[in-house]
């Protein structure tokens, strides 16, 4: 069977499945079984399929028709342009979690400083920001030893330097440690979110979405620990849920932020809150 006629037949099986996206998901399965690019793909379109890849190429679109996102079947995502290893024990990089390295790059003026990302998963927004900020010292935590196994396996993949991993629940291990920058994406669905029951979240570590019944329980903790691990006059942003904007900007400013501020993502919901530690004076 030509490449073509596989492709055609892998898109309208997932289109019968229901997937939302299946000529791209029909692609990326495609090509990972080829072990080629998407521009291999539509360049020799008229070859004939390769048995073993043909064979591959069908489990992985029976997988992804049970659901199974295709950044767990392929192992990679690309995020911030950065293609990065992913395993089901860490969230998938999302394109709305580019909103946090934006705001966290805008906040990175001076040449040097430290930043700190909270449950880092992958890797992915502390990567991001030390490959766009090399003065910079990076540390990415996260409570789970395979997320700290994998973050360093993408560092290394990518050769970014600046970036270092540990294993830490949330600031447990950075006792007396301060940041000029903190990130963090951390759970922020309500358990009872019907959302949670549909797409690719069903795969996802449950532990890197949900937050106790309004999604704030992380959110509301981390606001009140970072505290003092910021330098005064530095930064703490958060992403959060589309409708919990309100919500973070006020435990903000209950702590006693400064400057507190929310941004939105690319589809226009307030995505990310951020405020910033007040001078002692
Ligand atoms: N944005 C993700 C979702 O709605 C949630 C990510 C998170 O909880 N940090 O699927």
């Amino acid at each position: 069977m030509r490449l073509d006629t596989l492709l055609a037949r892998a898109t309208g099986r997932l289109t019968e499945a229901g997937s939302p996206s299946p000529r791209l998901d029909a692609e990326l399965l495609l090509c990972h079984a080829l072990g080629r690019d998407r521009t291999w793909l539509y360049t020799w379109g008229d070859r004939e399929a390769p048995t073993l890849a043909r064979a591959r190429c069908e489990a992985l679109v029976a997988a992804r028709a049970l659901g199974h996102p295709v950044a767990y079947l392929t192992g990679e995502r690309e995020f911030w342009g950065l293609p990065l290893a992913t395993h089901p024990s860490t969230l998938i990089p999302r394109p709305d979690t580019e909103t946090l390295v934006e705001v966290a790059l805008a906040r990175a003026t001076r040449a040097q400083g430290r930043l700190l990302d909270l449950g880092t998963g992958s890797g992915a927004i502390a990567l991001a920001f030390a490959s766009e900020r090399p003065g910079w010292q990076v540390l990415g935590v996260d409570r789970q030893p395979e997320a700290v196994a994998l973050a360093r396996r993408n560092a290394e993949r990518l050769g970014i330097a600046n970036a270092a991993f540990r294993v830490s629940d949330w600031f447990v291990a950075l006792a007396g440690e301060r940041y000029a920058l903190i990130v963090a994406n951390p759970p922020y669905v309500a358990e009872d979110d019907p959302h949670l029951a549909q797409g690719d979240v069903r795969f996802e570590p449950a532990s890197a979405l949900v937050a106790g019944p309004e999604g704030l329980d992380d959110l509301r903790y981390l606001v009140a620990a970072a505290h003092e691990h910021l330098e005064p006059g530095g930064w703490l942003a958060l992403e959060h849920g589309h409708a919990q904007g309100t919500a973070v900007r006020e435990l903000l400013t209950a702590v006693g932020y400064a400057d507190v501020a929310s941004r939105r993502d690319l589809a226009g919901h307030e995505r990310v809150s951020l405020g910033r530690r007040p001078t002692e004076r």
